[in-house]
């Protein structure tokens, strides 16, 4: 369901995808162990690289003294084997924080924005949100050099011809002189800069909004966020259309849903729905009713836009919070329809909130980070456990509160929100 599937597919790989249930491939073979081994595919594609134009000196000096990462096959291993409810995904990437700092960031960098938003046609309320679910307003963009992680995933697994295909697009941006390789740093799969785009989406879509003459979607800006409106213009943007909005579902609703099905806005208002305030239905064009947790939950209807935010990574839940973000940027509030559960999901403060005051009991997660990986996971069920409570490793609502209320905790200061 994602990008890795194709090397032509439109959607760069993100980061944020390893938190996506469903977005996991997995490695059919380690990582070389044999150094003969190892020296051998880099030789091969070598000659694979110069019969594409790589330059002989370009690849050497790229490659020289690199290794296979062995730690690519532990990032695997970390894919979540459960599923994230999307009450706990949208909890995670539309929090308040997220949106004051997308708010002082589109102040900060408006004219850029505003130009963006002149030369593309894209809602630059949406162009800040991809850059603040994408990296965090380029704070997070990934870590790993990208000439190794490509190169060890040419090397190994089922997805060779699609790697291959990466690892020479970053030898062609090395080549172009855009960016050192070096600088070239980013996830696992090879997505990098605030845009997260991979490679073979650079070479197509990054442009150099700045112009300073090269396209640098890790350190400026403005090339971030031009790239960014370009690729949701070439996804087929339409220029001063919604992505779509919340709705109110008529009760015991048994009609059509899914992002695909769409029908005309008379359609949907003949089998009543209407706009979450019971307002009639607007905009114009045909609309597909997602129904992300079921009847229960909120539900909405989404327009072409949805489709284009979907274009850049292919989860109905990461247009989502694409969308909800730039509607909170906007100045809209929560979803009127909750999520069906009793215990919702919590942001990032809140989340380094249960990991300090799980450092606090003795558990070793880590530093606070926000990020709830294995380690957290553990420990929550410990906590849970101690707490006679459902043992889910989850960081909910819930289990924060029984930590807030837990007498055996020393004092912490409260968490900002
Ligand atoms: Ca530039």
């Amino acid at each position: 369901m994602h990008s890795t599937a194709s090397p032509v597919a439109p959607a760069p790989v993100r980061s944020a995808l390893r938190t996506l249930v469903g977005a996991v491939f997995l490695l059919s073979a380690p990582v070389p162990a044999i150094a003969s081994e190892w020296a051998s595919c880099v030789k091969e594609l070598r000659t694979l690289a110069i019969g594409k134009g790589v330059g002989a000196q370009v690849f050497d000096s790229a490659l020289a003294g690199v290794e296979p990462d062995a730690d690519i096959l532990k990032a695997f291993d970390n894919q979540p084997e459960f599923t994230i409810p999307i009450w706990d995904y949208l909890a995670g990437l539309v929090d308040d924080e997220r949106v004051a700092d997308g708010r002082a960031l589109m102040e900060k960098w408006a004219a850029i924005l505003a130009q963006a938003e002149e030369k593309f046609g894209v809602d630059r309320f949406v162009i800040a949100a991809v850059w603040g679910v994408e990296s965090d307003y380029g704070r997070i963009m990934g870590k790993r050099q990208l000439v190794r992680s490509l190169t060890t995933l040419s090397c190994s697994g089922r997805r060779q011809a699609f790697f291959r295909g990466e690892l020479l697009a970053t030898l062609r941006i090395v080549q172009s002189g855009d960016i050192p390789v070096d600088a070239l740093v980013g996830s696992w799969a090879g997505a990098f800069g605030q845009t997260q785009f991979i490679p073979s989406t650079y070479l197509r879509l990054a442009i150099d909004f700045d112009g300073d003459g090269r396209r640098d979607i890790i350190n400026s800006v403005p090339d971030a966020l031009g790239s960014t409106a370009n690729y949701l213009k070439r996804a087929g943007w339409v220029t001063g259309q919604p992505w779509g909005y919340e709705v109110r579902l008529p009760a015991n609703y048994a009609g059509p849903t899914g992002r695909r099905t769409k029908q005309s806005l008379a359609q949907w208002s003949e089998l009543g729905i209407r706009m979450a305030d019971g307002g009639a239905l607007t905009g114009t064009g045909p609309a597909g009713l997602l129904l992300p947790s079921g009847a229960k939950g909120p539900a909405f209807l989404v327009f072409r836009n949805f489709d284009a935010i979907f274009a850049y990574n292919a989860a109905e839940s990461y247009a989502l919070a694409i969308a909800h973000l730039a509607d909170r940027l906007r100045g809209a509030g929560a979803f009127r329809t909750p999520w069906p559960t009793d215990d919702p999901g919590i942001g990032r403060a809140e989340r380094r909130e249960v990991q300090q005051r799980l450092l606090d009991r003795g558990f070793d997660v880590g530093a606070p980070d926000g990020i709830i990986g294995a380690r957290t996971r553990a420990a929550l069920r410990a906590f849970q456990a101690s707490a006679g409570l459902a043992q889910d490793g989850r960081a909910g609502l819930r289990v924060l509160q029984a930590l807030r209320a837990s007498t055996s905790t020393p004092a912490v200061a409260p968490v900002q929100k």
